[in-house]
């Protein structure tokens, strides 16, 4: 952890200056870790005056950042080339979703979005994007108080224009959503995976994590409720793409069958190790439809920790239906019995977990568990449209 938060900078009229906050807000909040370790040193910051306010902590003294210019909401003119990147500045406020969308008419071989983000002595890295026709696209969220972030436009090109669109959108934290439900978000970048208790690999593609704003978050609730009971982070993979179509289809290619308008999500599952990466839990075949467990060589699956974060859906009363391998879906039940035991989880869950419909087989779910939500405001019993 870092030794002091405070910093000697002064910085009295730009706190807060792009965003919407209660400044009354800005003096709480907690700081929670992002790793701090190997942030980027800083660069062109004025030495403190004495006289002045000191700054808050989470707010990067000006020119932080070399070469940053202010990030404005709506469209920013991204000019950038190799060696020269576009750095845009923002400040997040704790009740909003921040949205960056790079558009651009002609594709360099290299182009890198990436945000970035004080940590209160130096600069971390969250997320980058590399991958998308004609687009490029990064969320964050930070609950804790207003900080400065930064997006990063990186290319090998002799020059590359392109817009860098900034939307910020009213978000909170919550087991369940009471507005705006279906409005699609993109999940915002884990900031300390310890805590958000869901994580990225390099499997992850930004551009398919778009969900409706009660599936993200859900998602969101299940990763904290599983951080705060110790737990490795999960690692959602597909959603929806930004436009709710299909993941896959923007190169005519489908992931999937569903995730069509953000309602369904991929996510890894336990072992015993404690930990969730992807991958699978038995032996399988592949006769045709699918890869399938082959009965009776389920392994190294942890029935506790996987019911336990599936009833961090539940809990919702928005799941209509999940799938999973028929060979895993045993052990997650009985999981749920002692999970309940050991007041873990609701006893009331129980009864879903057995029901043949909240978790229900289909080829490929051997390494993770398909969750799928109501898009009215509770459950109403449908049919099964595949994953
Ligand atoms: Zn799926």
């Amino acid at each position: 952890m870092m030794s002091s938060r405070r910093l000697p900078f002064v910085f009295a009229s730009l706190v807060l200056a792009c965003s919407a906050a209660d400044p009354a807000d800005g003096s709480g909040g907690t700081e929670t870790s992002s790793g701090g370790a190997g942030g980027r040193p800083i660069v062109g910051v004025a030495g403190g005056g004495g006289s002045l306010p000191e700054q808050p902590p989470a707010i990067a003294p000006p020119g932080a950042s070399e070469g940053e210019q202010p990030g404005l909401d709506g469209d920013n003119v991204v000019l950038a080339a190799d060696g020269l990147d576009a750095v845009f500045r923002v400040e997040s406020a704790p009740g909003e979703h921040v949205h960056f969308w790079l558009s651009f008419a002609d594709e360099p071989e290299l182009l890198e979005l990436s945000v970035e983000r004080w940590n209160g002595v130096g600069i971390d890295t969250l997320g980058t994007t590399d991958a998308g026709h004609g687009l490029r696209t990064l969320a964050l969220f930070d609950a804790g108080e207003p900080r400065t972030y930064w997006a990063r436009v990186h290319t090998d090109a002799a020059a590359f224009d392109g817009t860098l669109t900034v939307t910020r959108t009213p978000f909170a934290d919550a087991s369940t959503c009471v507005e705006d439900c279906e409005r699609l978000l993109q999940l915002p970048l884990p900031i300390d995976a310890a805590v958000d208790g869901y994580a990225t690999a390099p499997s992850t593609v930004f551009r398919y994590q778009f969900g409706r704003r009660d599936l993200v978050m859900l998602l969101r609730y299940a990763g904290r409720s599983m951080a705060d009971s110790g737990h490795a982070p999960f690692v959602p993979e597909d959603l929806s793409q930004w436009d709710g179509e299909t993941p896959g289809t923007d190169v005519g290619a489908p992931r999937h069958a569903s995730h069509k308008r953000g309602r369904d999500v991929d996510v890894s599952l336990y072992g015993t190790d404690g930990l969730a990466p992807w991958r699978s839990y038995c032996e399988t075949v592949n006769d045709g439809s699918g890869r399938e467990c082959v009965p009776g060589t389920m392994h190294d699956l942890d029935g506790v920790a996987n019911a336990t974060m599936y009833a961090g859906f539940l809990e919702s009363g928005r799941v209509t239906m999940s799938f999973l391998d028929a060979e895993l879906i045993g052990p997650v039940v009985d999981g749920a019995e002692l999970a309940a035991a050991d007041g873990a989880i609701a006893a009331s869950l129980l009864p879903l977990y057995g029901d043949g419909v909240h978790l229900q087989h289909w080829p490929n779910h051997d390494n993770h568990i398909h969750v799928r939500l109501s898009e009215g405001p509770s459950f109403q019993p449908e049919a099964v449209e595949p994953p």
